[in-house]
């Protein structure tokens, strides 16, 4: 069955420049790797102190996919915020891209989500609709030096 999953963990990477955008650039790899192979699409938003992911595909690809990333050392407190089934994808033309959201201060002030991104008071759906407008912004298949 057709399903999206959203998450959010905390981001232990570090600070913006040096291990964090190296990490970020590995798990970006093994994203691609292993989510083309497996048929899932998606985004990852992030800053400094948090990681949200949005996962869509078929749900025991997404399980699979989501007991791997659980005890991954490079963040830490998985918290799914929505799990269920739909139509079609959204994130159909990524295998998985990534936002730097310290970049989208803007959307997020829109969205009523600003200053900075905090998913501990964001619902699944509001998440969900600030990853559709970021993706319309432009994602990017690797992270960038921060801005
Ligand atoms: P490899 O990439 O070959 O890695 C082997 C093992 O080494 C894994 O256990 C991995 O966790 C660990 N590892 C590799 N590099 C490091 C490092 N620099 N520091 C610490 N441990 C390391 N994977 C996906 O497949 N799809 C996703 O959408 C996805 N999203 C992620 C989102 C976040 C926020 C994080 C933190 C990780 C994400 N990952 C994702 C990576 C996932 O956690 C696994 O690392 C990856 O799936 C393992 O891929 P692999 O089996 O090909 O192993």
């Amino acid at each position: 069955m057709l399903s999206r999953m959203i998450y959010h963990s905390e981001n232990i990477s570090g600070g913006l420049e040096g291990k964090m955008m190296g990490d970020l650039n590995k798990i970006m790899q093994a994203s691609v790797r292993n989510n083309e192979r497996d048929g899932i699409t998606g985004a990852l938003l992030f800053d400094p102190i948090w990681f949200v992911q949005i996962l869509e595909g078929e749900r025991e690809a997404i399980s699979a996919t989501l007991r791997r990333i659980m005890p991954d050392p490079r963040h830490d407190a998985v918290t799914v915020m929505d799990c269920a089934p739909i139509e079609s994808r959204l994130f159909g033309n990524w295998w998985m891209g990534v936002a730097n959201m310290n970049v989208h201060t803007a959307l997020l002030a829109q969205h009523g989500l600003g200053p900075r991104l905090d998913p501990r008071r964001m619902t699944g759906a509001a998440t969900l609709a600030l990853a559709v407008d970021v993706a319309r912004a432009g994602l990017n298949r690797q992270v960038a030096a921060a801005a």
